[in-house]
């Protein structure tokens, strides 16, 4: 079913695109649990400190 893959790649990109514009914007985000910086909720590693975030 590649209209399904499609449609997820699209639907990350949207959301992608929408919390870089939306700066604060609390959807797609959480807070490291190490350096208490706002990360982007995809992604296992924090990109500020690097540790695991689970
Ligand atoms: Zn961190």
């Amino acid at each position: 079913m590649r209209l399904i893959v499609l449609l997820v790649v699209l639907a990350s990109v949207f959301l992608l695109l929408r919390r870089f514009r939306g700066s604060g914007a609390s959807l797609g985000s959480r807070q490291c649990p190490h350096c208490g910086q706002q990360i982007p909720a995809l992604g296992m590693y924090c990109p500020i400190c690097g540790q695991r975030v689970v």
